[in-house]
């Protein structure tokens, strides 16, 4: 693994914890409120009286139990959801081509990146109608991690990035734009070259725009790009259809 994989990993992972760490705080208070109010029942129910006062403040305490299971039920699905979109983009499926839903593959993406996104930049979907394709899934949502993240870190400040999908003469095509920096003309012939960053040693992270294309590249695809400094840029990636007959698996 390079440097820039593992920071890329640590910087990944650092975001994660963060993401997980809002549900289960909730979790962890509700666990107290819930002790207190179990406690509670107990001493009314504790001497075998309970007059009208005291079923009152049962019936309250019930709501306020509800309540709380409510909300746990929130931040469990919140972590099930990091937990799977962990799984669909991290499947050692490098010999394993499969026919997958390129959207649900984006939106696990945009899952895990959700810490780096949020209160910062919007994302607009304009997903199109796509058929499944036939991919290597966790290397495919690899790359559109790397082009999330690579529009992220080129917008300073509040931004927006757009996310368009559509079908075009037998291929799938996602487009990624930023209205971020853009790209300098002398750099653009320059950003798929190996260990090309303008963004020093350490603060890149993902697989880097070569691999990126490789793996496109080699499921017969291609990655483009259009810039305008000032404006933003925009990645398209397209991989050719067929191959898929029947409906799409996860991805
Ligand atoms: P890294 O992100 O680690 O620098 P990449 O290979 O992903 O490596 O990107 C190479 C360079 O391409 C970046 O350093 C940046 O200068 C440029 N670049 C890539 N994507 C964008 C983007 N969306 N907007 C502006 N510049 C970009």
């Amino acid at each position: 693994m390079s440097d820039q994989d593992r920071g890329s990993l640590q910087q990944l992972m650092a975001g994660l914890a963060h993401e997980l760490n809002t549900p289960l705080g909730a979790i962890q208070s509700n666990r107290d409120v819930l002790n207190r109010a179990v406690a509670r029942i107990s001493d009314i129910l504790a001497d075998g009286v309970v007059d009208d006062e005291e079923i009152e403040h049962v019936r309250s305490l019930a709501q306020t139990i509800s309540e709380v299971i409510e909300i746990d039920q929130v931040a469990v699905d919140v972590i099930a959801q990091l937990v799977a979109s962990v799984r669909n983009c991290w499947r050692p499926d490098e010999h394993e081509k499969r026919c997958v839903d390129l959207h649900r593959g984006i939106d696990s993406t945009l899952l895990l990146l959700r810490h780096e996104l949020k209160n910062r930049i919007k994302v607009e979907k304009e997903y199109g109608k796509l058929p499944p394709v036939f991919c290597y899934p966790g290397q495919t949502n690899q790359v559109f991690m790397n082009l999330l993240l690579n529009a992220s870190q080129a917008i300073e400040g509040e931004g927006k990035i757009t996310i368009r999908t559509y079908e075009k003469d037998g291929h799938a095509a996602v487009e990624i734009s930023d209205t971020g920096s853009g790209i300098e003309s002398d750099s653009i012939d320059r950003i798929f070259d190996s260990g090309f960053t303008t963004k020093g040693t350490r603060s890149g992270m993902g697989l880097g725009l070569r691999i990126c294309r490789e793996i496109i590249e080699r499921q017969g695809g291609a990655i483009e790009v259009e810039s305008t400094v000032g404006k933003g840029s925009s990645f398209r990636v397209t991989l050719p259809l067929g191959g898929c007959e029947e409906v799409a698996g996860d991805l």
